[in-house]
C-alpha cells in the first residue's frame, strides 16, 4: 500500500512538474509579441513629415538617409502574417508614396489587422527595416472604407513607438457615408436661368435621382440639400462641412452650364495632381451612352470632357484688389490652386483649401487644414442656353443618372476594390 502511494506521489510530482514546465515554455513563447518582433527587426528610424488620404488612397511622406534610392527602397505594411509592398518616389532626401493625390496605398483592399508602416531597404542582398516616427502633427487619423451591407473597415493611423495602421471591420457609424452628392445652387441662388428654367431645379432633380440609383448599388449617399433651400458655402451644415463630416470618399457637385456662345456638351472638373482615370471613364461613359458630346470649350481643358480650372493671374489680381478694398490680408494663392471652391475647399490641404475666416462675411472652412478628404469632382452635365438643351435636360434625367450611377459603380468595383488587390 505504502509502495503504491509513493508511486502515485512520484507520478503526480512528475505530471505537475512537466505541466508547469510546458506552461512556462508556452508563456515564454507568448511573451515575444508581434510588437517585440517588429522592434527586433527595425534597425533605425525614419521621420514622417506628412500623411494624407484623398479619396481612397493613403500617402506618406518623410525624410530618409541620402544613400537610399527608389530601386532599393520600398514602403511596407507588415502584419503578423503578411507584408504588403509599395513603391516610393525619392527626391533629394525625402520620400513619398505617390506624386498624385489619389494614388499610393489603396486602403479599400487591405484586410483587418495591425500593420506596421516600415521602410524596407535591400542592400547587397541584406534586408533592413526602418520604423516610422510620426513627426507630422496631422489633424485626422481615421478613415472608413466604402461600406458593404452596413459594414466598413475602420482604418486608424496610430503610433506606439512606431507608426502602424489598425484596421477593424465594424458597423458603419450613422454619420459616415460613402458618397456626397451636392445639388448646385438652391434657394436664393438659382444659378443659370434660361426661359424661366432654373439651374437649381435641374441640379436638385438630377441629384435626387442619382442618389436613389447609387443607393440601389449599395452605397450610402448623403445629399447636401434635398429641397430648394439656400446653402452656405462654409460653416455649419454647409456644402464643404458635409463633405468632411460624413467622411465621404467621393463628392460629385452637380451643375448645368451657361455661356453666351451656343455651346453644348459636358465639362467635368477635377483637382490638379490627380490620376484622371475615374473622371475620364465617367465622361466617356456619358458621351457613349447618354447622347451628349464633349463641350467645345477649350479653356482649362486637359482632355475631352475633362477640365482643371486653377487660379490665373487675372483671378489673383482681382482677389488681391478685393482684399485691399475689404481690408483683409490677401490669400497667398499658390501655383495650381483650384479655382472652384467645391473642389478646393473639400480636399483639405491636399487641394490647397484656404478659407480661414479672414473675410468677415464669407465664413470659415473649419476643415481647411484637414489631411483626410473626399476626392471631389464638379460635373457640368449639359449647357442650358438653348431650347434644345432644356428639352434634353428635361427628357433625359433617368437615362443620364442611370449611366452616371452605373459608371461610378463599375469604376469602383473594377479599379478601386479589385485592382492592386493585395490580399
Ligand atoms: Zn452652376
Amino acid at each position: 500500500m505504502k509502495k503504491i502511494l509513493s508511486i502515485i506521489i512520484v507520478i503526480s510530482i512528475v505530471v505537475i512538474y512537466t505541466t508547469i514546465k510546458n506552461k512556462k515554455e508556452v508563456s515564454v513563447e507568448k511573451e515575444i509579441s508581434f510588437e517585440e518582433k517588429m522592434r527586433d527587426i527595425i534597425v533605425d528610424n525614419i521621420d514622417i513629415t506628412k500623411y494624407y488620404i484623398y479619396g481612397n488612397h493613403l500617402n506618406i511622406e518623410g525624410k530618409i538617409p541620402e544613400e537610399l534610392n527608389e530601386k532599393n527602397t520600398k514602403l511596407v505594411l507588415k502584419s503578423e502574417k503578411k507584408e504588403l509592398e509599395y513603391d516610393v518616389h525619392i527626391l533629394d532626401s525625402t520620400f513619398s508614396t505617390s506624386n498624385l493625390l489619389n494614388e499610393g496605398i489603396n486602403l479599400e483592399t487591405i484586410k483587418e489587422g495591425k500593420y506596421y508602416i516600415l521602410l524596407k531597404i535591400i542592400q547587397d542582398e541584406n534586408t533592413k527595416y526602418y520604423g516610422c516616427i510620426d513627426q507630422s502633427n496631422m489633424i485626422d487619423n481615421i478613415y472608413y472604407t466604402l461600406s458593404n451591407n452596413n459594414k466598413t473597415n475602420k482604418v486608424e493611423i496610430k503610433s506606439d513607438e512606431y507608426m502602424y495602421l489598425n484596421i477593424k471591420n465594424k458597423k458603419i457609424p450613422k454619420n459616415v457615408y460613402d458618397i456626397v452628392l451636392d445639388a448646385g445652387h438652391g434657394g436664393k441662388d438659382s444659378g443659370a436661368i434660361y426661359n424661366k428654367n432654373k439651374e437649381s431645379t435641374f441640379t436638385l432633380d438630377y441629384t435626387l435621382s442619382l442618389k436613389q440609383k447609387l443607393e440601389n448599388y449599395g452605397y450610402k449617399v448623403k445629399v447636401t440639400r434635398d429641397k430648394d433651400i439656400t446653402l452656405n458655402s462654409y460653416g455649419k451644415n454647409s456644402r464643404t462641412s458635409t463633405s468632411y463630416e460624413t467622411k465621404a470618399k467621393y463628392l460629385f457637385s452637380i451643375h448645368f452650364n451657361e455661356n453666351k456662345v451656343k455651346w453644348n456638351g459636358i465639362e467635368f472638373y477635377a483637382a490638379p495632381n490627380i490620376n484622371l482615370d475615374f473622371i475620364s471613364s465617367l465622361a466617356n461613359d456619358v458621351v457613349n451612352n447618354v447622347g451628349i458630346g464633349y463641350a467645345k470649350n477649350t479653356y482649362y481643358k486637359v482632355k475631352d470632357g475633362i477640365y482643371i480650372r486653377t487660379f490665373n493671374s487675372y483671378d489673383i489680381n482681382k482677389m488681391n484688389e478685393d482684399a485691399t478694398k475689404k481690408g483683409y490680408t490677401p490669400y497667398e494663392i499658390k501655383e495650381n490652386t483650384p479655382y472652384l471652391y467645391m473642389i478646393r475647399e473639400t480636399g483639405g490641404f491636399m487641394t490647397k483649401a484656404m478659407i480661414d475666416g479672414r473675410e468677415a462675411n464669407k465664413g470659415k472652412n473649419e476643415y481647411y487644414q484637414n489631411n483626410i478628404a473626399s476626392e471631389s469632382y464638379l460635373l457640368e452635365l449639359s449647357y442650358m442656353n438653348t431650347n434644345d438643351c432644356i428639352n434634353f435636360i428635361v427628357n433625359n434625367k433617368e437615362k443620364y443618372t442611370d449611366v452616371l450611377a452605373n459608371s461610378i459603380h463599375h469604376y469602383i468595383e473594377t479599379n478601386i476594390k479589385e485592382k492592386n488587390s493585395l490580399n
